[in-house]
């Protein structure tokens, strides 16, 4: 069931936009690639919340590192230290860190979703074509 966290969106156009109504760049960046999308109708620079499910995925990715870090150096008879225990809770961290921005694409993005599923309904195929200028 497709809700808000399914699209991506454009401001300029005020709506949500179907996977056929923008496109996607892939441009090099430090560090690796970096997927950036534009609208079809205005060619507006569009995007779409943070994934929630990466977040959540990360952050236990880092719980699980820590525990196996925990009783892997126990049972080796290794010590614990700190830094080992930073380094393996990082994804943790980070995902604290990304979480905000969850929440501040929420506020940006859901009103929009909101004031057009109430307009044209949730079921994404009955939303009307986009009147592209010719
Ligand atoms: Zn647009």
């Amino acid at each position: 069931m497709p809700n808000w966290m399914s699209y991506i969106y454009c401001q300029t156009c005020d709506r949500p936009l179907r996977k056929n109504e923008y496109r996607s760049v892939m441009t090099r960046r430090r560090g690796g690639w970096r997927e950036t999308h534009y609208c079809q109708m205005c060619d507006s620079h569009a995007s779409g919340p943070a994934r929630l499910n990466r977040i959540i995925e990360m952050f236990f990715l880092g719980i699980v590192g820590a525990v196996f870090y925990y009783y892997g150096s126990k049972s080796e008879g290794l010590r614990v230290t700190v830094n080992g225990m930073l380094l393996v809770c990082s994804p943790s961290m980070l995902a604290l860190l990304i979480f905000p921005c969850f929440w501040w694409h929420k506020l940006k993005y859901k009103p929009i979703y909101d004031r057009w599923v109430k307009l044209h309904g949730t079921d994404p195929e009955y939303w009307p074509r986009p009147s592209r200028p010719n």
